[in-house]
């Protein structure tokens, strides 16, 4: 037998230790951080306890909150301690007895000095003590299988081994280690036993096969030994399939919260952090938004917190509907001064161009909320939430002052206005403040008449005659600025008035023409419809509607759709068009040139003209690309049976280049603006058309 040896020469696992008076949580994170499967409880320097990955998972499913966990119900009382100076038979002994897995070791001034666990203790014993010690060979809690090295066939083995495999004893005297290997890593075996012929023994991870076919996860720990004379392996395989599963519970347990399946406040901040450090994204910005439900507190109290989870459910998944998919939410946790779980949100928005681009986001949260909404048991909740912005250049702030210039934030939110939203940044809440306050009155806009339409007239080129005339919408507000489409018509189609706002508009417009009509003239009005319309279920009983209460000739009206809303959803858009050229309505492409529709592809649409978008017509008659993209579109335009438009056609040099290519009308502040009504029948009664 070898001279003895002591436990302070064998202990290899890795001790941490935490104070009685710390959280749960500060145990859950440094089990987490350092990868260990048990935490050694102190009080005043002595050892009191040890908390497992099995306590930690028990207590986080006896308990609804991690917050309501204390440490001192959950951890381990009885342990054992053990002095480093005693022999690795004198620990043995010990934990046969205490019937534990782990031993305390102390120093000579009683402090902490380790862990010993059963497994470090039995790789560290010799072959021929074993021998000796038969009972420990068997009463390993880990298989132990005796390899000879040059087939890898099993010699012996203990009664672990038996149990931990399924083999009986005969049937494993017939298998090689490798006959164990999983079929995904056939290699682990030849690649432990080339390690351990290097180093003399080494250990790793693996999974083993069973007799049932399935697997286990094992830790293997491989060492060569002589016994009469003879050169052997032991091979140790500690079952850690628990370990592994209380390990990948325990990381969903730290980075994801259970309640929502958002990420957790950790795992927030650690992606924070590692966002904010990006490089080569300059000129770009980072975005948190912190969200907060108004009054949860109210709703936690007065209706009970089985609803309170609910409403935070809900909540999530309503945040997350406006958010791409790259785009992190995460849940806040309570602080001390909440007394329920968290109600906060937190939401990291990446590789922001423009810092004003969170004003859109932040608003199309806010719009699914400040209204009822309805629970699983049918009861109706008025829900509003409010929002903190913070938004900084890479890598200018660290985790903590991002996160605290969207608390500040949040808080102004919430004392001056709760169900908004606010930044950090004093401007950005000023151009919030105005593009909300200017949305609330786009609402408003039909029924407080603040609407214009303006007329352009479309000229034919080859009579110069006015053979048609485009409705324009203009937003004239109360102070008598106007407020261009370009800007208004995106942000209707946002808050979701469009379909109102193009319905007075075709409405006004076919009244007023018709009266041009009954005067005598004769040409089509053109009036655009934009993408949402067109998707709107009710558009042809409306066009159906107004074409009968203005007794309008719908052969006299013709219909804009922009090229890139066709291509939007072009099946549906395609079956909707042939509804409205149904009754009897023309059809025009506005703005073609810039979607990217392919020639073939148009077909599909039936189109009666095509308007050639302003930008090919500008750089006429001087640019070579410009005049080659607008040939090859009037020749295609020709082929198949379209009339011909150009748009913004500012000067005489641009007209006879298109009469020259034979283009059939132009439209554009060479002949006139857009004008109002008055101002436009003016014009047709001078040129009376
Ligand atoms: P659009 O349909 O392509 O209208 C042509 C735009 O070009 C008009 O701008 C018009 O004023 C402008 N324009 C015409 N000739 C010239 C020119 O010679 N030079 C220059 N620089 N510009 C010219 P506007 O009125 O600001 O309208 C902008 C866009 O807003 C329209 O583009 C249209 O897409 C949209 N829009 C206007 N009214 C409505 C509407 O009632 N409903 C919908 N859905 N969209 C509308
Ligand atoms: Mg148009
Ligand atoms: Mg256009």
């Amino acid at each position: 037998m070898n001279s003895v040896r002591y436990i302070k020469d064998i202990m290899t696992s890795s001790l941490i230790q935490a104070s009685i008076d710390k959280t749960f949580d500060d145990v859950l994170k440094l089990m987490y951080q350092h990868q260990v499967s048990s935490v050694v409880i102190v009080e005043d320097k002595h050892p009191i306890g040890i908390c497992s990955y099995l306590d930690v998972i028990n207590a986080i499913s006896n308990h609804k909150s991690k917050q309501d966990i204390k440490l001192s119900e959950i951890i381990n009382k009885n342990i054992t301690t053990i002095y480093q100076d005693e022999s690795i038979y004198d620990a043995y002994q010990k934990l046969i007895q205490s019937g534990q897995r782990h031993l305390v070791v102390l120093d000579a001034n009683n402090h902490i000095a380790g862990i010993l666990t059963g497994s470090d203790l039995f790789k560290h014993i010799e072959f021929n003590e074993q021998l000796k010690f038969k009972t420990i060979f068997d009463l390993s809690p880990d298989a132990i299988l005796i390899i000879n090295p040059n087939d890898l066939s099993i010699v012996n083995f203990n009664s672990k081994a038996i149990n931990q495999l399924g083999f009986s004893s005969s049937e494993l005297l017939t298998l090689k280690i490798s006959d164990l290997d999983p079929i995904t890593t056939p290699f682990y075996t030849n690649d432990g036993v080339a390690e351990l012929e290097k180093f003399g023994h080494t250990i790793f991870e693996s999974k083993q096969r069973v007799k049932n076919g399935s697997f286990i996860d094992v830790q293997v720990f491989l060492n060569t030994i002589t016994y009469n004379e003879e050169k052997l392996i032991i091979a140790f395989y500690k079952d850690i399939t628990q370990e592994k599963l209380y390990e990948s519970k325990l990381t969903k347990i730290t980075n994801y919260d259970s309640l929502t399946g958002l990420a957790s406040q950790y795992l927030f901040k650690s992606y924070l952090k590692h966002i904010l450090l990006k490089r080569n994204m300059n000129d770009r910005f980072v975005g948190v938004l912190k969200i907060d439900i108004d009054d949860f507190g109210n709703i936690n109290n007065s209706l009970g917190h089985d609803i309170g989870d609910e409403v935070l459910q809900l909540v999530s998944t309503k945040i997350y509907t406006f958010l791409r998919q790259e785009d992190l939410i995460g849940r806040f946790e309570s602080d001390l001064l909440s007394r329920f779980g968290g109600d906060e949100f937190g939401v990291i928005i990446e590789d922001l161009k423009h810092k004003e681009d969170l004003i859109i986001i932040a608003s199309r949260i806010i719009s699914n909320f400040n209204k009822l909404i309805v629970l699983q048991n049918g009861f109706e909740l008025y829900l509003s939430i409010s929002i903190g912005i913070s938004v900084v250049p890479y890598g200018s702030a660290t985790v903590e002052e991002v996160i605290d210039f969207a608390d500040i934030a949040l808080r102004n939110t919430k004392a001056v206005q709760k169900g908004g939203f606010m930044f950090y940044d004093d401007t950005l809440s000023k151009i919030a403040k105005e593009k909300l306050e200017t949305e609330m009155k786009l609402r408003q806009v039909v029924e407080n008449n603040e609407l214009q339409v303006y007329y352009q007239p479309q000229v034919e080129i080859k009579t110069g005659k006015i053979k048609g005339v485009e409705a324009l919408v203009r937003w004239i507000n109360k102070d008598g600025v106007i407020i261009s489409p370009a800007s208004f018509i995106p942000m209707a189609e946002d808050v979701g008035c469009i379909f109102k706002i193009g319905r007075w508009v075709l409405c006004e417009a076919c009244k007023t023409a018709k009266t041009w009509f009954d005067d005598g003239c004769d040409f089509i009005l053109s009036v655009n419809l934009s993408m949402q319309q067109i998707l709107h279920d009710d558009i042809i009983e409306s066009i159906k509607e107004i074409l009968e209460s203005a007794k309008f000739p719908a052969e006299k009206l013709e219909l804009e759709i922009t090229e890139s809303s066709m291509m939007a959803d072009p099946a549906r858009v395609i079956y909707t068009l042939y509804k409205i050229k149904s009754l009897g309505v023309k059809l025009a492409i506005d703005d073609f040139g810039t979607g990217y529709s392919s020639l073939a592809y148009l077909k599909k649409f039936p189109i009666d003209t095509l308007k050639i978008d302003k930008s090919f017509i500008d750089d006429l008659p001087n640019d070579k690309d410009s005049i080659a993209i607008v040939k090859t579109i009037l020749a295609m335009a020709k082929a198949l049976g379209y009339k011909t438009i150009a748009e913004g056609v500012e000067n005489a040099e641009q007209l006879d280049f298109l009469r020259l290519l034979e283009c059939d009308l132009y439209q554009g502040y060479l002949k006139s603006q857009p004008i109002n009504k008055h101002d436009f029948k003016k014009l047709i009664r001078e040129e009376s058309v």
